[in-house]
């Protein structure tokens, strides 16, 4: 464990990695849960609605996994685009996201 929690209790509000790999986790889970229910089909390759459900499943995982090398990293918790910390709040909605609102909303733009 290279994260030093003991250094967040100057930031109230500011997400610690045990809560991030919970959050994160139980994100993993959801999304596992939602393509085992897709692939129990078993038509998902020729219906092309429930490909694209896959699709988009399988890149919040990689989101996901993203996140948990940022942890790894100790990135986790900063925007992408400003560097600047995303808020807490932020976090425990989105907890694999890479960006704050405002660098989001204009990636999106
Ligand atoms: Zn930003």
């Amino acid at each position: 464990m290279s994260l030093d929690t003991s250094r967040t209790g100057s930031r109230p509000g500011r997400v610690t990695a045990h809560d991030a790999r919970q959050r994160l986790e139980h994100a993993r889970n959801s999304r596992m849960a939602q393509l085992q229910a897709l692939d129990a089909t078993g038509q998902s390759a020729e219906d092309h609605l429930m490909s694209a459900q896959a699709d988009a499943i399988r890149r919040v995982l990689e989101e996901i996994d993203e996140a948990f090398a940022r942890i790894d990293a100790c990135t986790y918790g900063t925007c992408l685009g400003c560097s600047k910390p995303i808020p807490a709040e932020r976090l425990e909605i989105l907890p694999y996201t890479r960006y704050c609102v405002a660098c989001q909303s204009r990636a999106a733009a």
